[in-house]
């Protein structure tokens, strides 16, 4: 079941996802914001799992990315530059140096066309968008779709599809800080992350990849057995200091580049579960290390520093300058599509 409803401000529409199991998902015009996920704790109560703000018009003020689509490009790009066809490209630097997350206006911040649909078994919301040719220094016109499907089975599916008519880059990603606790007031250094990653991408001081693709083994980026986000994040090492926390992007073992399992979390006190699927070489496990209170949580009081984490789903940061990372070049005669899950359920103790 889908429903929708216009903000004071006409031109925000805040569109609700309903599943027979009860899971509410609310996604707003702007950004393709995913501003509530409602679903059950293991004795059935239904609380809200995603950060982000009660009423929409605060998204429209500075926020880190809560809920957002992520584009053109998802991640850093170094010092905002890059090379396509011989053609060297300026971007705005609106991280230090670095071009973060599409830029100044990057998808975030654009107002999407949604239709909503119904499927046997689920329920969904197309959004589009026409990102023209040289906004925010990017060539081509880019055709970008993005489809969430909530079905009967407890999964949102988001599925990412993209044209272009000139040679440009593409790194799409969605940007959800879940707290499995649905208590924005806790931190989420009690949940239990599983990644499906033997490697991971060690950055310089300013959080550009340094190219190498670094072991797990024997350091705090193991998590190939499951163990609390917390464990390990105070660990003397260099890598976290420069992130403070994990902000990495591990890895994921997909040799065959199909849909896998990349990431599971479990919040033994709630008994959620979220399991993560893609298609993508990447996940970017961010732990809200820079939540810094000065944003209102949904609970009351403000988002503080690990309140939530985000698994972005991506190719690697920075790949334009780096090719020896898969590539995210888009051709005109290419077509894009990519598809990224998010499965909730929950275990018993
Ligand atoms: C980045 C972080 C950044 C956060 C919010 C994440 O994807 O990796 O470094 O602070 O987004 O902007």
């Amino acid at each position: 079941m889908s429903t929708s409803v216009s903000s004071k401000n006409k031109n925000l529409v805040t569109h609700s996802l309903e599943n027979n199991q009860g899971i509410k998902i609310q996604v707003l015009n702007l950004g393709g914001i995913i501003s509530a996920i409602k679903t059950p704790n293991r004795n059935g109560e239904l609380e809200d799992i995603a950060l982000g703000f009660e009423n929409p018009e605060q998204y429209l003020s500075e926020h880190p990315y809560f809920g957002a689509i992520i584009g053109r490009f998802g991640n850093r790009l170094a010092n905002g530059q890059f090379i396509l066809e011989d053609c060297e490209y300026q971007l705005a630097s609106n991280n230090g140096f670095n071009h973060l997350h599409g830029g100044l206006k990057g998808f975030d911040k654009v107002l999407w066309e949604v239709e909503s649909f119904e499927e046997k078994n689920a329920t969904g919301l197309k959004l589009s968008y026409l990102s023209k040719d040289g906004e925010e220094g990017y060539p081509g016109n880019l055709w970008v779709t993005v489809i969430y499907t909530l079905t009967d089975d407890n999964i949102l599916k988001v599925k990412y599809q993209a044209k272009t008519d000139k040679t440009t880059i593409l790194n799409l990603t969605q940007h959800s800080y879940f707290n499995l606790s649905g208590d924005f007031s806790k931190q989420i250094l009690d949940h239990n992350l599983w990644l499906n990653a033997d490697r991971f991408l060690p950055v310089n001081t300013h959080q550009i990849p340094t190219g190498v693709y670094q072991n797990v083994a024997d350091s705090p980026f193991d998590f190939r057995t499951s163990k609390t986000i917390g464990r390990d994040i105070e660990v003397e090492n260099l890598q976290l200091e420069i992130g403070k926390g994990y902000d990495h992007c591990w890895v994921v073992n997909n040799e065959e580049k199909t849909l896998v399992k990349a990431a599971e979390v479990y919040h033994p006190h709630s008994g959620r579960v979220l399991e993560v699927y893609t298609d993508q070489p990447g996940i970017q496990l961010y732990t809200g290390n820079f939540l810094d209170n000065s944003l209102p949580s949904k609970s009351g009081g403000t988002y503080g520093p690990q309140s939530g984490f985000c698994l972005e789903t991506q190719h690697f940061p920075d790949a334009p300058n780096q090719p020896h990372f898969p590539s995210t070049i888009l051709k005109p005669n290419e077509f894009f599509s990519s598809e990224t899950w998010f499965k909730f359920s929950t275990k018993k103790q």
